[in-house]
């Protein structure tokens, strides 16, 4: 469905007078998103996901690599406008105001010149369990909360029918006690309609039960990649490790029981460390090769893609040990 080779992303920062910096936020990412799966594009704020999703949307512009969908250039490809949606974080910033909820709904529908709306928009907004009745579309987004917010654009994502939906950080503003309905909406959508998903987060812990893969990211590039009893189950990469280890615990017999945070702070896109990008943080790191050596994605006999040197194997993709 969607083929991601070699992608990088890299924007070009203003520092005073005749001073460029070039920020880095996707390095040489591939990534597949096949027919009907969920993929979670995970890490910390900073860690490029966003831009990666971004890239997908054509919203920014890749220096190099290419996006296919279908085999295309997203670029070229037809209709891509209408067969790749977005759910972004923020409801209330992404949706408009001063717009009633049947005519937010309907509004890629008029972008498009597909007429017939009213029963589209009602069937959208049943998918996401709204009610679907004149009382609904006639709200504006005040009279809503913010769970309900976030289910209008998710039904407006829907109403084209596409076959990618890039939802980036969609429960995050949501609240917490709604997240795992919102989730499972996105599911439902998933299995009636057969989308396909870029689930982007920093919540490792929320990829059970909608994603089918994890790719983990950190500075720019994924640095594990596996199925989600893979990822979730048995983690890797130090980094995915200290992800899953600074989980919020939810079960209320421990709930005063603080997880450990990830030490330090990610690295800026414009001046990576040398060598694996996340040695300044690493648990394990080993002087004089974690600092000098960057790892590449290799799949170890009895695991999945990694990128640490802990963890020898063929080079995703290739023959090389
Ligand atoms: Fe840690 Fe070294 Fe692996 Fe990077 S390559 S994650 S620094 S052990």
């Amino acid at each position: 469905m969607l083929r991601i080779r070699n992608l990088s992303v890299v924007y070009e920062q203003n520092q005073g007078l005749f001073r460029r910096a070039y920020n880095t936020a996707v390095s040489e990412v591939d990534l597949d998103l096949n027919a009907g799966e969920t993929v979670a594009l995970v890490g910390e704020s900073g860690s490029g996901k966003t831009t990666l999703g971004k890239a997908i949307l054509h919203l920014v512009s890749p220096a190099r690599g290419e996006i296919l969908l279908e085999g295309e250039p997203i670029a070229e490809s037809l209709g891509f406008r209408k067969r790749v949606q977005a759910v972004f974080q923020d409801p209330y910033s992404s949706i408009s105001p001063y717009m009633q909820v049947r005519d937010i709904v309907a509004e890629p529908l008029v972008i498009h010149g597909i007429s017939d709306h009213e029963q589209r928009v009602r069937e959208a907004l049943e998918r996401v369990h709204l009610e679907n009745d004149d009382a609904m579309l006639d709200k504006y987004p005040h009279a809503l909360s913010g769970g309900q917010r976030q289910r209008v654009s998710i039904a407006r994502s829907i109403v084209l029918e596409p076959e990618v939906i890039v939802a980036d950080e969609p429960v995050s503003m949501v609240d917490a006690a709604h997240r795992a309905d919102i989730i499972a909406v996105l599911r439902e959508i998933q299995v009636s309609s057969g989308t396909s998903f870029l689930y982007i987060t920093h919540d490792i812990a929320s990829t059970r039960g909608f994603a089918d893969r994890i790719a983990v990211m950190y500075a720019g590039s994924i640095v594990e990649e596996g199925s989600v009893d893979e990822v979730l189950g048995k983690p890797l990469h130090p980094y995915t490790k200290a992800l899953l280890e600074s989980v919020p615990d939810v079960d209320p017999a421990n709930a005063t029981r603080l997880r450990r945070a990830i030490s330090g702070e990610p690295p800026s896109g414009i001046s990576l460390p040398t060598g694996c990008a996340f040695h300044p943080r690493c648990p394990v790191a080993i002087k004089g090769t974690c600092d000098v050596e960057r790892p590449q994605l290799r799949v170890p006999s009895d695991g999945h893609p990694v990128a640490c040197v802990l963890h020898v194997g063929q080079k995703k993709g290739g023959s090389e040990h």
